[in-house]
């Protein structure tokens, strides 16, 4: 059982159209219940559905962020893209950035570093997304990985205190496979050392779902979870908050 408070965000991918609208409706009747008073529910769906989210959560508390954005702060002829201005203006306070399925289309992270300053300019809190894939994971590299994700990530950001890490190893996502809760709070516990004075909330990501969800509570630094095909289904995405404070 936690008491802490947590955050809980749906990272809805690629998936979803104006119809799943409705499906909020359950959600939004559970974040104005007394079983989430220590927590928050943020969604980030696809673009598309930014604006209309928003207005669904006008007099609710649930948060709403994008998935990504374009690294230039100001307009500009970038077919296919939006940044976090345009991504304010839709109504979203939140933005992931760094996502491992991003990294794996090219991100690297000089560009993550750029992309969050401009988030941070533009009013954005970011969720920075950091992880190491199975191999690196097997040649023991996971702190070096982390250290440098984190430092180029971060690199000339004086004020973090709207940043998230999200700790998503790669070969968590989408697997079905969870960390060792032992593991997983050494790892924690070692992002949060890579930062002087109050460190940033951590939470956890990679298939986080109801069945494990009471194994991963127990890990006592993480501070929420970052879900991604679970939190699709509005049934299961509060049952993982609701067991979270059983
Ligand atoms: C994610 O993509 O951020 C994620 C955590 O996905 P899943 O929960 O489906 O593993």
């Amino acid at each position: 059982m936690t008491n802490k408070y947590m955050y809980f965000i749906a990272n809805w991918k690629m998936y979803g159209s104006i119809s799943s609208i409705n499906s909020l409706n359950k959600v939004i009747k559970f974040s104005k219940s007394k079983e989430i008073n220590k927590g928050r529910l943020i969604y980030c769906p696809p673009y598309t559905l930014i604006s209309s989210f928003s207005k669904k959560f006008q007099n609710c508390q649930i948060g709403l962020g994008g998935q990504n954005c374009h690294e230039s702060e100001t307009d500009g002829p970038y077919t296919g893209f939006i940044n976090a201005r345009m991504l304010k203006n839709a109504g979203a306070q939140f933005v992931i950035i760094g996502h491992s399925e991003n990294r794996a289309n090219g991100e690297n992270d000089k560009l993550i570093n750029l992309k969050i300053k401009n988030s941070i300019n533009s009013k954005l809190k970011v969720i920075f997304c950091i992880g190491e894939t199975l191999s690196e994971k097997r040649k023991k590299k996971t702190k070096s990985i982390l250290s440098k994700q984190i430092k180029i990530g971060l690199n000339k950001i004086k004020n973090k205190s709207n940043i998230f890490i999200a700790y998503e190893p790669v070969w968590a996502i989408g697997t079905g496979i969870i960390p060792k809760s032992k593991d997983l709070y050494e790892t924690v516990n070692y992002i949060k050392s890579k930062f002087k004075g109050k460190p940033p909330r951590v939470l956890y990501g990679g298939s986080v779902n109801p069945n494990n969800i009471k194994n991963l509570k127990e890990v006592s630094n993480i501070d929420g979870f970052l879900i991604g095909g679970a939190s699709q289904n509005a049934n299961k995405f509060i049952d993982i908050v609701k067991k979270t404070y059983s």
